[in-house]
């Protein structure tokens, strides 16, 4: 698997990985081609994932500015086309505990605001532009993994409610039961009212026919391998041709290669997410587990394991994976992620899983996105490091990048906004430090 520490880019026309989504999604759009002549633009963006794809539809649509997209591979190749398409109230890896101690109350409800807008936003977009993406009613469980997780579900939901007057409603392990599913490792939940699950890849391909249909060139099968400057013009060279623009936009998120540009090296940490989808439940098996709930879920583990139950009875779950890119094919990811389902489902013991992949989330030092401009230079911007989050917050930014380029600043104080990505110190020794807390936050939460 392309390993974004150790290679020097995603490759060229690489096929989508062999997942769910991708056996289901139908047809890819129509798109643009690679790029076959040397060409100008006033923006190019690359990468055509959310973040991309959003910011080249509101370059567009809302500031009549020209943009062109530029993908190594295919559209929602990246992240976009691979993640538990969970679309949350969610962005960055930061408690707003954390938040509020770091910035500030103000500054942490600005930010629980402008999260609470990007999933607005891509309610809103599905709405408007028709966007068959296969979304399921709202609701996201925050499960109890053990019985004393309860203690910090209650005082998350006092928390929500004291500082942000936002309402949650907290199940006991009976409604739970009675209301979404019977699992052996649920002690009850939180549930948040907003949030919803999608088809990642559909979605990725309605924004890409969204954004077309606004004006937007997107050129498939075209990496950018070197990044050249000529005068106040960026030179990015692709196989196809050059591409000189005034500005540009880095949306490669998880993916970036550390050459790509040098204010953006060691300032990113990719971390690799696995998620396997089962054959279809039978009757039996529904019965047994009352599964009969689409919200999304996630667990109260550090390192936790997100699931959902997928349209047509298949149950997808996700969680940490390898530390490599070569160590991902590595079946013990595959079978860790099954022994975790039967855990939770005991009744489940002989299910097998028909797809696996893994993808690349995207973690920054400080654990918040960063949606800004290079050191030195405006013309470059970027919008990275969603921490596994970006289904909904990955538009918002798109938006965002669109507004910057346009050169609007009212509403972006916000730190996600206004600062760069931090370096990270002893930047080569990250995944000895990852290893490590792997081991250390997997002894605590599996601790009874
Ligand atoms: C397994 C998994 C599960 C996840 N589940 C969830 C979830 O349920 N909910 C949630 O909110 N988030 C989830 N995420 C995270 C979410 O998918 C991402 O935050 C989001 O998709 C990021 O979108 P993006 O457009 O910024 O990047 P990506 O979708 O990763 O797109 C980056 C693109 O850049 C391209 N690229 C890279 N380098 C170059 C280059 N040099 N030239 C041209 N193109 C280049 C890549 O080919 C890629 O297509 C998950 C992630 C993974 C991996």
């Amino acid at each position: 698997m392309y390993d974004p520490l150790v290679s020097s880019g995603p490759g060229t026309g690489a096929a989508y990985p062999d997942s769910y989504w991708s056996d289901t999604a139908g047809p890819p759009p129509v798109d643009d081609g690679p790029v076959c002549a040397d060409q100008e633009v006033e923006v190019a963006i690359i990468g055509a994932g959310y973040t991309g794809l959003s910011a080249a539809y509101h370059l567009a649509a809302e500031q009549g500015i020209e943009a062109i997209v530029l993908e190594a591979n295919a559209t929602g190749w990246g992240c976009s086309g691979r993640n538990g398409g969970f679309a949350l109230k969610a962005g960055g890896r930061l408690s707003y505990q954390k938040m509020i101690k770091r910035y500030g109350e103000p500054t942490a409800r600005g930010m629980f605001n402008e999260i609470y807008d990007g999933l607005a936003r891509v309610r809103g977009l599905i709405q408007d532009h028709n966007i068959d993406c296969d979304q399921q009613d709202d609701g996201h469980l925050w499960v109890a993994h053990r019985p004393r997780m309860m203690q910090v579900i209650e005082s998350e939901a006092r928390f929500l409610k004291q500082n942000f007057d936002y309402e949650v409603d907290i199940l006991s392990a009976d409604e739970l039961r009675q209301q979404h599913f019977n699992s052996d490792e649920a002690h009850g939940a939180m549930r948040f009212r907003h949030g919803f699950g999608v088809h990642p890849l559909k979605l990725a391909y309605g924004y890409h026919r969204m954004a077309r249909a606004a004006g937007v060139k997107i050129h498939t099968s075209s990496p950018v391998q070197q990044w050249l400057r000529e005068g106040d013009r960026h030179l990015l060279l692709t196989p196809g041709g050059v591409v000189k623009a005034k500005k540009v936009i880095v949306a490669t998120n998880g993916y970036t290669a550390p050459g790509l540009h040098p204010k953006l090296k060691s300032r990113t940490f990719p971390v690799l997410s696995n998620v396997i989808v089962t054959r279809p439940l039978n009757a039996k098996e529904l019965q047994a587990t009352n599964f009969v709930s689409s919200d999304v879920i996630t667990d109260t583990r550090t390192l936790r394991f997100y699931y959902r139950k997928l349209p047509g009875n298949r149950i997808l779950i996700g969680g940490r994976s390898a530390i490599t890119g070569a160590d991902a094919c590595n079946p013990v990811h595959n079978e860790n992620l099954l022994r975790a389902l039967r855990s939770k489902f005991s009744a489940l013991g002989n299910l097998s899983f028909d797809y696996q992949w893994g993808g690349w989330v995207c973690v920054t030092f400080d654990d918040i996105p960063h949606i800004s401009q290079a050191e030195d230079d405006g013309s470059v911007l970027y919008a990275l490091g969603y921490g596994g989050s970006g289904v909904s917050f990955a538009v918002q930014a798109g938006m965002r990048l669109a507004e910057k380029v346009a050169g609007i600043t009212a509403g972006h104080d916000l730190p996600v906004l206004s600062t760069q990505l931090p370096k990270f110190p002893f930047a080569p020794f990250r995944r000895i430090g990852q290893r490590a807390l792997y081991h250390y936050y997997f002894a605590r939460d599996e601790k009874r």
